[in-house]
């Protein structure tokens, strides 16, 4: 990794050259809240934002897509054309970058899904510095910090970026679209000053030692019954979240009973039909059971395989549950034994 400056008012040169290039997609304002969306004016462009409504998760699996066409007439199936447009994510988070590289372990590693595997590999990815809300807990999975999955990452030094160059491409994109300079040691040091600012900053403290150990310990524990006594199974935590990756696969019949559509969508384990099976029966029938199984999936089934938990402390679960669950109060209730 190598190391640029970029001064803040030359920005908009930046997004306007990755603009003649991709499709940049980045932080706007939209109703007070953000989201990442199709960028047309660099001063659209939002990077003091706080957290977006979505993730970025839906440029790389959509909501929902056509992945097949068919014709029962002449049992003919057609796979649907990826939608894979060279396209620069601009002013990721590290969390939302460290939930990339996270989903990148189930996508692109046993078993490659093609859909995800093009999309990601035609998007350069720009990250930016933030200042943690108070929903906030990156630090607590150590995803506060990242140090590859981005092509460029900018850090605020209040008059200029910090440059961090991962990749050559990223270099050449920087080079080729804004005036930039040598980093000097004036540079490096008020960098380090304002990575330890951003370090103080986390109101969420809390103890993750033995987690594992502790969710097997509470397995059986009543705590799950008072999360599934608030839990409304509306799903907002999984769909807003940038690290849930299930989804559903429904055939859709024209009305013609002909032709047809396979379509992929998000799904939750949050919904009661999602554990149904044939013959009507349900093995996660209740909410105390499927909230359960959410965390032991985060915290301890994804942990046993790729050595990290499902979770980038991003907060967006926390506020989007109508019900007041989260994963730090989770954590908290395994801790204490109980809810508060
Ligand atoms: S579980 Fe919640 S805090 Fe963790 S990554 Fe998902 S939305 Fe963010
Ligand atoms: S957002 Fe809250 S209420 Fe809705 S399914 Fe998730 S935990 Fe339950």
């Amino acid at each position: 990794m190598f190391f640029r400056v970029v001064d803040k008012e030359r920005l908009p040169d930046l997004i306007a050259g990755l603009s003649s290039e991709f499709e940049v997609v980045g932080p706007v304002e939209k109703g007070g809240r953000f989201v990442f969306a199709p960028v047309t004016d660099p001063a659209e462009v939002r990077l003091d934002y706080d957290t977006t409504l979505l993730p970025p998760k839906k440029w790389f699996m959509p909501p929902e897509e056509t992945i097949m066409r068919f014709r029962r007439a002449d049992e003919e199936v057609v796979d649907d054309e990826v939608f894979a447009p060279p396209r620069v994510l601009f002013g990721l988070h590290p969390c939302d970058i460290n939930a990339l590289l996270l989903m990148d372990n189930v996508f692109t590693q046993d078993y490659v899904d093609p859909y995800y595997k093009a999309r990601r590999d035609n998007t350069l990815i720009v990250g930016v510095s933030c200042i943690p809300s108070e929903t906030c807990f990156c630090n607590i999975w150590d995803t506060d910090e990242v140090h590859w999955g981005f092509d460029i990452f900018l850090t605020d030094l209040g008059d200029r970026y910090f440059a961090s160059l991962r990749t050559v491409k990223g270099a050449e994109i920087l080079d080729r679209h804004v005036e930039n300079r040598s980093v000097t040691d004036e540079d490096t040091l008020e960098f380090q000053r304002v990575v330890h600012v951003f370090k103080e900053a986390f109101s969420n403290t809390v103890d993750t030692t033995q987690l594992p150990v502790l969710l097997d310990a509470k397995f059986d524990s009543p705590i799950w019954d008072q999360f599934g006594e608030a839990c409304l199974s509306c799903g907002a935590c999984s769909m807003v979240c940038p690290t849930c990756y299930c989804f559903d696969v429904t055939d859709r019949l024209e009305p013609d009973q002909k032709t047809g559509t396979r379509v992929r969508t998000w799904d939750s384990c949050q919904f009661k039909q999602f554990a149904a099976v044939a013959h009507g029966q349900n093995f996660r029938d209740d909410r105390a059971s499927r909230v359960k199984y959410r965390y032991y999936h985060k915290q301890w089934g994804y942990l046993s395989k790729f050595e990290r938990v499902l979770c980038v402390g991003c907060g967006r679960c926390a506020r989007a549950c109508p019900a007041d669950i989260s994963p730090v109060k989770v954590v908290e209730a395994l801790q204490t034994g109980g809810v508060r």
